[in-house]
């Protein structure tokens, strides 16, 4: 997850900023001059986020700096500057813990260098309850290898300073249009986990406010019935009283209902640039074998994470790991994509059939 300064630096940079690191949470860089105009600044901007005096409004500067953003998500093709050699692996024994293949064999058939086309989706998140969060996801995929990659912005971070624009940039559309929308689904896991935190915190905060307007309603009831309880009370006194109640239940529940709202979660996600690159991997072909079936697959283990990267479940897309293999055509599927089907408990694989004949799930 990078947070609302990396996001703002890299785009400052994008746009031709000299941008200054400074501690944690500032930046102060020196824009040009019509990147001064578009976000309001002067030649020399300076940001602080976070909690403490002088520190700006991460709201303000969001839809300032969202001005940047082009309005359609751009697709920019890159490569190494300079290529470079991945050294052979141990293949069997990349397969082996970077497979965690639970229901067949495999054979190593042959390991070699090969180049791979990456794809980084950079998603804009939003979180907003009561305090807003926002930042940046991002999700990488092989599509060589068709692999989901593990830790994307560790890999970018590590081959950012090594890149340069592609000469030839080749980006097939179709590859795109049909990786997107698993980079999507993708991403949210990962933005309901950062929402799951924001979520608890927002909860505790309102159960305290909760209490706090419930324990004053009680207090203004308890007074209400009391002046009733007392005997001298007559008709149309009583009868005040009454309405008096009733209008003080109606504020409480009006009043618990706006803290409902107040801390309820709003989440946004845009999709931002997409990065293509080819970047060097070590290819290792191999055999799959389940029961009578089996089917050759390419595997690529990646320099940069020094790990093999898990296929992506044919089924759902999520990273199929540990790896189940179906009876029929050996598709790659997670766990749940293997399961029996909880209706009938007949084994079906989510990818030859989305759903059960039986009508279950
Ligand atoms: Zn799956
Ligand atoms: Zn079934
Ligand atoms: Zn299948």
């Amino acid at each position: 997850m990078i947070g609302i300064v990396d996001w703002a630096r890299d785009l400052l940079i994008s746009r031709g900023a000299l941008v200054e690191a400074e501690e944690a949470g500032a930046l102060r860089a020196m824009l040009p001059a019509e990147l001064g105009a578009a976000l309001e600044s002067g030649e020399w901007l300076s940001l602080r986020f976070g909690a403490g005096a002088g520190s700006d409004d991460e709201n303000e500067w969001l839809d300032r700096l969202g001005r940047l953003l082009p309005a359609d998500a751009r697709v920019v093709s890159a490569r190494l500057r300079r290529p470079t050699l991945v050294p052979p692996v141990d293949a069997a024994g990349a397969l082996d813990r970077g497979l965690a293949l639970q229901n067949g064999i495999y054979r190593v058939m042959e390991d070699y260098q090969q180049t791979a086309r990456y794809y980084f989706f950079g998603f804009h998140y939003t979180i907003e309850s009561d305090e807003t969060s926002l930042g940046v996801v991002t999700v990488c995929l092989n599509a060589s290898a068709r692999a989901l990659v593990a830790q994307p912005e560790f890999v970018l971070k590590a081959i950012k300073d090594d890149l340069e624009e592609d000469p030839q940039p080749a980006v097939p559309r179709d590859e795109l249009a049909e990786l997107f929308p698993m980079a999507l689904r993708g991403v949210q896991p990962e933005i309901r986990r950062l929402a799951a935190g924001i979520e608890q915190s927002a909860n505790r905060r309102l159960a305290r406010d909760t209490e706090r307007i419930d324990s004053y309603y009680k207090d203004l009831l308890s007074q209400i019935g009391k002046r009733m309880a007392r005997r001298a009370l007559g008709a149309e006194a009583a009868e005040k009283e009454r309405s008096r109640a009733a209008a003080t239940q109606l504020d409480r529940a009006a009043k618990l209902e706006d803290l409902v709202r107040k801390y309820s979660l709003k989440i946004r996600i845009q999709p931002g640039d997409v990065l293509a690159v080819r970047l060097p991997v070590r290819e290792i072909s191999a055999r799959l074998v389940r029961k009578k079936a089996e089917r050759v697959a390419k595997f690529h283990w990646n320099p940069k994470l020094g790990a093999l990267e898990s296929p992506w479940c044919e089924g759902c897309s999520a990273a199929a790991h540990p790896l189940f293999l179906c009876d029929e055509r050996v598709h790659f599927l997670c766990r749940s994509c293997a399961a029996p089907c909880p209706a009938c408990g007949k084994h079906i694989c989510r990818a030859c059939q989305a759903r059960c004949k039986c009508g279950g799930s």
